[in-house]
C-alpha cells in the first residue's frame, strides 16, 4: 500500500477514534462510540499491516492468531466484576510493548541516525522504556490489589518521599549518562534505569491506599496513553502518537475528575493516599446495634412510600443482581412509587462501573442520577435502598476526621427516612473502614447475597 493511502487511513483511524471517545462520554451513544473504535482499529491494523516496510507476514500471522485467541478467550470467560482487573492487566501490556519497543529500536543495527536525530531519537527511547516500565509494574500491582491478592493497604517505607525523589534524580542523572554515552555505551544506563522505573512502578503502586484506587486506575491508563505516544515517535507511527496522546489526555481528565470527586489532590494520591495520613487513628466509636429487617418488611416499606433512592455498589455487581433491581424498579414504578437511582462517582472497581450494569439490565437512563444531582434530595426520600454499597455510603467519611477515608464527599442516604442496606453481612468495604451507617436509628439490614435478597423484594411487592 503507498504510503499516502496509508496516511489517509490512519487520518481516518484518527477521526473514528475521537469519535469513539465522543459516543463513550455518553450512555445513549457508547454502543455507537465502541464500533467507531472497532471499525478505526480495524483500519488501522490493516494499513499497518499493508506497509510496504512490513514484509514479516509468517511472523505477523502467528502472533496475530495468538494474541487474537488469548484476548478472545478472556473477553467472552471475564465477568463483569473482573473488568478492572483486566483493564489493569491490559495497561501493563503497553508498559511492556514500550519497554520492549524501546530497547528493539535502541538496539536496531538498521538505525542510522546522527547528531541532533540520533539525540531526539535517543531521549524517545528513554523517555518510552521508563514510562513503559512505570506502568508495567504499576499495573501489575493494581491488578493484583483489585483482585485481591494483594492487601489493599498502603504499604509505607519509611521516607518514601525521599526515596521517590532519589530514584527520581537517579534517572535523570543516568538519563544524562545515556545521552553522553550514545550508542555504544548506552546500554547500561538505560537497564539500570529501566530497572530503577520498575521498583518505582511497585512502590507508587504499593503505597496507595484502597480507597485511592480509582484515582491509581485513571492514572495508570494516562501513563499506558503515554507510554504508546512514546514508541509512537520512536517507530514514527502518526497514528500511535495521535492514539497515545487522546488515550494519555483522556486519562489525565478521568484521574482529574476522579480526584475532585473524591475530594483529593491528585499530587497528595500519588505521594500516599487515603489511609496513608490518619489510618492508624479511626475511632468507629460506640457502634451500638444493627438491626435486621425481612424481605417482606422491606417490600411493604418501598409500596408504601412515595419516593425510593437505590444506592448500587459493588456488591450488585458482585451478586449480577442489576436484572433482579431492574425488575424490581418496574414493579414498583407500575404500582406508582417514584424510583431513582444515586451513582457515587467511584461506585463499584472502576469508572462508570454502576453505569454500565444499569445500562445492561435497561434501566432508564432519566432514572439514574449522579450524586451532586440527588444528594440534596436525600432528605426528602421515604426509603433508600442501599445494595452492595459500602464506602460510598459511609458517614464517618464527614462526621470523622480521623477516619481514613475522611473528606471524600459520600451519598448521604441517612437523611431519608429509611435505609435498607443489602449486604451479607457487617463486612467493611474495599477501603477497610467500618461504617456507622449500619447503627443509626434509621437503618435496617437486609442480608444476605444482594440477588437472593432485591429477589425475594420483588416477590413480595
Ligand atoms: P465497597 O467495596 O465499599 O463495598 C461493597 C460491599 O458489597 C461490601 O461491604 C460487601 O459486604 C458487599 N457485597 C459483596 N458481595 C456481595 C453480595 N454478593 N451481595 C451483597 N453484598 C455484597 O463498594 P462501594 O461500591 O461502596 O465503594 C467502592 C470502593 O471501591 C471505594 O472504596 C472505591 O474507592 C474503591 N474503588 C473504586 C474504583 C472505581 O473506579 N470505581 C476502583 C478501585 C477501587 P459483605 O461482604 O458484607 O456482603
Amino acid at each position: 500500500m503507498e504510503m499516502g493511502t496509508i496516511s489517509a487511513a490512519y487520518i481516518a483511524s484518527a477521526i473514528l477514534f475521537i469519535l469513539s471517545l465522543a459516543g463513550l462520554s455518553n450512555q445513549e451513544t457508547s454502543r455507537r462510540g465502541n464500533w467507531y473504535g472497532i471499525i478505526g482499529m480495524a483500519i488501522a491494523i490493516i494499513a499497518t499491516i499493508l506497509n510496504k516496510n512490513v514484509d514479516a507476514y509468517g511472523w505477523l500471522i502467528l502472533a496475530m492468531v495468538i494474541g487474537g485467541g488469548i484476548g478472545a478467550r478472556l473477553a467472552s470467560r471475564v465477568e463483569m466484576t473482573q473488568m478492572p482487573e483486566l483493564v489493569a492487566i491490559l495497561h501493563s501490556f503497553v508498559g511492556m510493548a514500550a519497554v520492549l519497543v524501546g530497547f528493539a529500536s535502541f538496539f536496531d543495527p538498521a538505525n542510522t541516525l546522527v547528531g541532533a536525530a540520533a539525540t531526539i531519537h535517543n531521549v524517545e527511547v528513554y523517555l518510552g522504556v521508563l514510562i513503559g516500565a512505570v506502568t508495567f509494574t504499576g499495573s501489575v500491582v493494581a491488578f493484583g490489589k483489585l483482585n485481591g491478592k494483594i492487601g489493599s493497604k498502603p504499604l509505607l517505607l519509611p521516607m518514601r518521599h525521599q526515596l521517590n525523589l532519589g530514584l527520581l534524580g537517579l534517572s535523570i542523572l543516568l538519563g544524562w549518562w545515556f545521552l553522553s554515552a550514545g550508542h555504544d555505551g548506552g546500554t547500561l544506563p538505560l537497564v539500570i534505569m529501566t530497572l530503577i522505573a520498575f521498583a518505582f512502578g511497585v512502590h507508587m503502586v504499593m503505597a496507595i491506599g484502597g480507597a485511592d484506587m480509582p484515582v491509581v486506575i485513571s492514572m495508570l491508563n494516562s501513563y499506558s496513553g503515554w507510554a504508546a505516544a512514546a514508541t509512537g515517535f520512536m517507530l514514527s507511527n502518526d497514528l500511535l502518537i495521535v492514539v497515545g496522546a487522546l488515550v494519555g489526555s483522556s486519562g489525565a481528565i478521568l484521574s482529574y475528575i476522579m480526584c475532585r470527586a473524591m475530594n483529593r489532590n491528585f499530587v497528595s494520591v500519588i505521594m500516599g493516599g487515603f489511609g496513608t495520613t490518619a489510618g492508624g487513628d479511626e475511632d468507629a466509636g460506640e457502634q451500638g446495634e444493627a438491626v435486621a429487617i425481612q424481605a417482606d418488611e422491606v417490600a411493604q416499606l418501598m409500596k408504601d412510600a412515595g419516593r425510593v433512592v437505590i444506592v448500587p455498589g459493588y456488591g450488585m455487581a458482585v451478586a449480577n443482581a442489576q436484572h433482579s433491581v431492574s425488575d424490581l424498579v418496574k414493579s414498583l414504578r407500575s404500582q406508582g412509587v417514584d424510583v431513582q437511582f444515586a451513582i457515587h462517582p467511584v461506585a463499584g472497581r472502576m469508572p462508570g462501573h454502576m453505569n454500565v450494569l444499569l445500562a445492561e439490565a435497561n434501566v432508564p437512563y432519566d432514572i439514574v442520577l449522579e450524586m451532586d444531582e440527588i444528594n440534596d434530595e436525600l432528605s426528602e426520600v421515604d426509603v433508600v435502598m442501599v445494595i452492595g454499597a459500602n464506602d460510598i455510603v459511609n458517614p464517618a467519611a464527614m462526621e470523622n476526621p480521623n477516619s481514613p477515608i475522611a473528606g471524600m464527599p459520600v451519598l448521604e442516604v441517612w437523611n431519608a427516612k429509611n435505609v435498607i442496606v443489602s449486604k451479607r453481612s457487617m463486612a467493611t468495604g474495599y477501603a477497610g473502614v467500618e461504617n456507622p451507617l449500619f447503627f443509626k436509628e434509621n437503618t435496617r439490614m437486609l442480608f444476605g447475597d444482594a440477588k437472593d435478597s432485591v429477589d425475594a423484594v420483588k416477590s413480595s411487592v
